[in-house]
C-alpha cells in the first residue's frame, strides 16, 4: 500500500464511521500563546475539550502535520539518528466529543490496524493505564477488558503515568491513554531479546504507532479528579511510522514518504544511502541524508504556511531546522553549493495533492529556502574553522560561553548548532556565560524588535532581487502576513 492509499484508507474508514474528515490546521499556531507549533492532532480542538467551543460533528477525524522541535515536545536530537523521529511527520487522527468512547475507540483501532490494513495480530501490543495511589488516578479497568476480549493477556502491558496519563495542564480535562506499539524486529533480534516489557525496553523495532486518550476527569484546582460529565476520545497515529510497518520496511526513511527524497539527495549529492545498519564513514551519511531529508519537510511546511524564516520566534526555529540540515550536509555531503532548495520539487509532487498549500507556495518556498542556504554557506566555513579552532585550543572539556555566542554572533551559528558540533567532539559550552553576553550584546544594540524589523527588509529585499517572474501577490500576502507574527 502506498502512502497515499494509507492516509485515505485511514480517512475513508473513520468517514464509514460516521466521522466528519477535516483538514489539518496550520503548522504554525498564531493565535495560541501557549504554543509556537502544532505538535498533535488535538490542538485545534483544545476548545472543544474545555467546553468553550462547539464542534460542528461529535465525530471527527483528520491528518494533521505536527512538529516537535520546542517546549514540552522536542524531538529534534533524536531526528535522524533514529529512523522513527521527526522533527515534521503527520498525526492521524479520530476524536469523539461527548460521544463515543473507549469501546468503540478500541474496537475501530484494532480493526482497522488488523481487518482493513491487515497488520499481522502476532506483533502488536498494547499498553494500559496502571494507576497511581499518589496521584489519585485509578487503574484503567475498563480499557484492559476490552482489550483482553480482543488479544491474549501477554500482550497487554501496564503503563506508568508518565506514559499511559495525559493531562492537558494542572487543571481541567485529562485521563489515561492505551498505547498500540509494533514489533517489527526480525528474528534474529527477537532472538537477543524476549519478556514482557519489550515496550519499555526502547528497542529501535518495537515502535509506539498509536496513542488513544480517553477524557473523563476534570482534574481540579485542589489537585483531586471528579468525573467529566461528558467524556471524551483523542487518539493520534504517526503516519510515517503506519506507512513503515504496512510497507514492510524497518525505518520510517525506507517508505514512500521518504524514499523520493533520499533518491533526489543521492543524485544531487553523489553519496550513497545504506538502508539498515550502517557503520563508520557510511552512518555519517546515512544520519546527514535523514536530517536533511526530515529538515526539509519541515522548513518547507512551515514556509508553506506562512512562516519565514528570521530572527525571532518561530521563525528563528525554522531557521534553526534550515540551518542544522545545511550544516549536515556541508560537513559530511561535501555540498558547499545550496542544494536543499531543490528537494522542494520532489515534496511538492508528493505531498502537493493532499496539503495543496506546499504545490501552490512551491517557487515561494524554493526561493526562500535558496536564500537561506546561501547566506549561511557563506559564513559557515569560516565559523566551521573557527570553531575547530576552538576546540583544539580548548583544555578540558567545556569551551568558553563567549566563544560560542561570537560564533553565534559573527556567523550565525545557533547555539544548538553549535552544541550539536561540540558533541561530536565530546565537549560542550558554558550556556550560563552565553547567555551573560547575548544579554549584554542585546543591552548595546537595543531591542530585539530592531532585530526582527531589520530581518523582515532584509528578506523582503533578497527575495524581490532574486525573484524573476514571481508573484507579487502571493510575496505580498506572506510579507502581511509574516509582519504580523
Ligand atoms: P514516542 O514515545 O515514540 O516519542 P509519543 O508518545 O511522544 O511517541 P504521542 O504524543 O503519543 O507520541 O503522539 C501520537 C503518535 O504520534 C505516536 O504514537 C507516534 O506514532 C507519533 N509520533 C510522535 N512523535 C513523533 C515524531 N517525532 N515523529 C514521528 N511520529 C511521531
Ligand atoms: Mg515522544
Ligand atoms: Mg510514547
Ligand atoms: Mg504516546
Amino acid at each position: 500500500m502506498n502512502s497515499q492509499e494509507v492516509r485515505s484508507t485511514f480517512l475513508d474508514f473513520f468517514q464509514s464511521k460516521g466521522h466528519l474528515i477535516v483538514p489539518s490546521a496550520p503548522i504554525v499556531l498564531k493565535d495560541d500563546p501557549t504554543l509556537m507549533f502544532n505538535n498533535s492532532g488535538m490542538a485545534q480542538f483544545k476548545e472543544y475539550f474545555l467546553g468553550n467551543a462547539t464542534p460542528k460533528s461529535k465525530r471527527i477525524a483528520d491528518t494533521q502535520k505536527c512538529l516537535r522541535v520546542s517546549g514540552k515536545h522536542n524531538d529534534l536530537e533524536e531526528v535522524g539518528k533514529d529512523t522513527y523521529h521527526h522533527t515534521m511527520f503527520e498525526m492521524l487522527g479520530n476524536w469523539s466529543f461527548g460521544d463515543y468512547f473507549k469501546k468503540e475507540a478500541i474496537h475501530w483501532a484494532w480493526e482497522l490496524l488488523t481487518e482493513v490494513y491487515k497488520i499481522d495480530k502476532d506483533i502488536l501490543y498494547v499498553t494500559v493505564f496502571e494507576g497511581s495511589k499518589e496521584e489519585n488516578v485509578p487503574f484503567d479497568q475498563e480499557a484492559w477488558d476490552i482489550w483482553k476480549s480482543l488479544i491474549s493477556e501477554d500482550r497487554i502491558l501496564l503503563g506508568n503515568k508518565k506514559d499511559n496519563f495525559w493531562e492537558m495542564g494542572d487543571q481541567g480535562p485529562c485521563g489515561p491513554c492505551s498505547e498500540i506499539h509494533v514489533d517489527i524486529r526480525s528474528a534474529e533480534e527477537k532472538a537477543k531479546v524476549s519478556g514482557r516489557d519489550l515496550v519499555n525496553n526502547d528497542h529501535p523495532h518495537v515502535v509506539e504507532i498509536w496513542n488513544n486518550v480517553f477524557m473523563e476527569f476534570n482534574r481540579k484546582a485542589d489537585g483531586s479528579l471528579e468525573k467529566l460529565p461528558a467524556r471524551h476520545v483523542d487518539t493520534g497515529m504517526g503516519f510515517e511510522r503506519l506507512c513503515m510497518v504496512l510497507q514492510g520496511v524497518q525505518s520510517n526513511y525506507d517508505t514512500d514518504v521518504f524514499g523520493p527524497l533520499i533518491e533526489k539527495i543521492v543524485t544531487l549529492t553523489g553519496k550513497k544511502y545504506v538502508k539498515g545498519e550502517a557503520l563508520g564513514e557510511q552512518e555519517k551519511t546515512n544520519i546527514a541524508i535523514r536530517v536533511i531529508a526530515d529538515h526539509v519537510r519541515a522548513v518547507a511546511f512551515a514556509i508553506a504556511d506562512g512562516q519565514l524564516p528570521s530572527n525571532t520566534g518561530a521563525g528563528y526555529v525554522i531557521r534553526r531546522i534550515l540551518r542544522r540540515a545545511i550544516r549536515y550536509g556541508f560537513t559530511f555531503l561535501d555540498t558547499k553549493e545550496a542544494f536543499i532548495f531543490e528537494l522542494v520539487d520532489t515534496l511538492a509532487a508528493q505531498m502537493g495533492s493532499s496539503f495543496p498549500e506546499i504545490r501552490q507556495q512551491k517557487d515561494l518556498v524554493k526561493n526562500v529556502i535558496r536564500e537561506e542556504e546561501n547566506a549561511f554557506l557563506r559564513t559557515l566555513d569560516q565559523g566551521l574553522q573557527l570553531l575547530d579552532d576552538v576546540v583544539k585550543q580548548t583544555q578540558g572539556k567545556e569551551v568558553p560561553g563567549a566563544k560560542a555566542f561570537e560564533l553565534y554572533d559573527t556567523f550565525g551559528f545557533p547555539k544548538d548548532l553549535t552544541a550539536l558540533i561540540l558533541e561530536e567532539n565530546g565537549m560542550s559550552y558554558n550556556e550560563a556565560d552565553f547567555d551573560k553576553a547575548m544579554f549584554e550584546q542585546k543591552t548595546r544594540s537595543r531591542a530585539a524588535s530592531e532585530v526582527s524589523t531589520e530581518d523582515w527588509v532584509i528578506v523582503r529585499e533578497k527575495m524581490e532581487e532574486s525573484f524573476v517572474g514571481y508573484d507579487l501577490l502571493v510575496n505580498e500576502a506572506h510579507i502581511t502576513r509574516y509582519r504580523q507574527v
